[in-house]
Order: C-alpha cells, then sequence, then structure tokens
C-alpha cells in the first residue's frame, strides 16, 4: 500500500527533509453516531529523521462524505488537514501522541486519519441556508414547500368527529 513510507533515507540523514506523496485509503467509519466516509485521501509533505524518530509534516486533501444533519441528505464538501507526527520505535506511554514503527518503514494511515477527524465540523450541513426537513409533514423543505405552519394548529381528526355528534344532536 501507499499508506506505508519509506523511511530509511530519513533515518540515515538526521535532519535533512525528505519531501513525500501518498495516497492513503481510510476505513469508513462513525462520527458523532453518523456513518462517514474519507474519500480521495492524499498527503504531501516531508519528513525529517532525528535519531531513532521521524517527523513528517504534510498537508492533507480528502473528501468527506456524510448525511447533512437538518435534511438528512447525503452530502460531500472537501476537507483538509496539517499534518505533524512524531513516530518512535520505542513505545512511551509518557507520550500517547506518538506513533509507533519499526525497522524503516512507517504507516501514515492512523496520522492522517486522526488529523482529519479534528477538521470534521460538528454539525454537516449540505449547504449553510439549509431548510431541514418540515417538522409537520417531513417534506425536505430544499426541494418542495408546503404550507404547515411550525408551532401552528395541527389538523385535529377529532374536530371532524365533532361536528358529525353536533349535528346528530340536532336531529
Ligand atoms: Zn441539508
Ligand atoms: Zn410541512
Amino acid at each position: 500500500m501507499a499508506s506505508v513510507l519509506d523511511v530509511s533515507r530519513a533515518l540515515r540523514y538526521p535532519g535533512q527533509e525528505f519531501p513525500f506523496q501518498a495516497e492513503i485509503e481510510i476505513e469508513d467509519m462513525e462520527f458523532a453516531g453518523d456513518p462517514i466516509a474519507l474519500k480521495d485521501v492524499s498527503i504531501q509533505g516531508v519528513v525529517v529523521g532525528a535519531g531513532e524518530r521521524v517527523n513528517i509534516r504534510g498537508k492533507v486533501e480528502s473528501v468527506l462524505k456524510s448525511r447533512c444533519v437538518r435534511c438528512l441528505e447525503e452530502t460531500q464538501m472537501p476537507l483538509t488537514a496539517e499534518v505533524d507526527a512524531v513516530y518512535a520505535k520505542e513505545e512511551n506511554p509518557d507520550d500517547p501522541d506518538l506513533y509507533q514503527f519499526e525497522a524503516s518503514t512507517i504507516d501514515l494511515t492512523d496520522a492522517v486519519r486522526d488529523a482529519l477527524i479534528m477538521e470534521i465540523p460538528m454539525r454537516i450541513l449540505c449547504k449553510e441556508d439549509c431548510k431541514g426537513l418540515c417538522p409537520v409533514c417531513g417534506v425536505n423543505r430544499n426541494l418542495v414547500s408546503c404550507t404547515c405552519q411550525e408551532g401552528g394548529e395541527v389538523a385535529n381528526p377529532f374536530s371532524a368527529l365533532k361536528a358529525i355528534v353536533l349535528n346528530d344532536e340536532e336531529v
């Protein structure tokens, strides 16, 4: 997979920046209870070695696919993030932000996914002024306009019944 980066040169020449570019596959996931997918994920950056550690810095681009919280329609938007991650060979419980690696390759997937997740908006909207669903009849107000009045009188099935009863009494 392209998400694995060979860092042998960075380890051999510490302090020197080695540019790289990679495409990354990220599995679909749940975010705040909604299914989301991160597609067309790519990173462009540099890798720098420092002893038994490597630092990757770069810019991530992707397409976020999810559901609009107002109208529940599927929606997608570009999502970018900055990555600045340190990979270490030794495990360090005091520093949970470190990513692990062995030998001379690092797997970019976790660092890239973590950086993108930080950028996902809490409320995903298909568009800024999405009108959402009508709370009375449930139509998508972006597509159809209904005449329901929010908080107003909802048609009462008993009013028709009441009229019939009154008529009976009159007879
Ligand atoms: Zn919407
Ligand atoms: Zn309505």
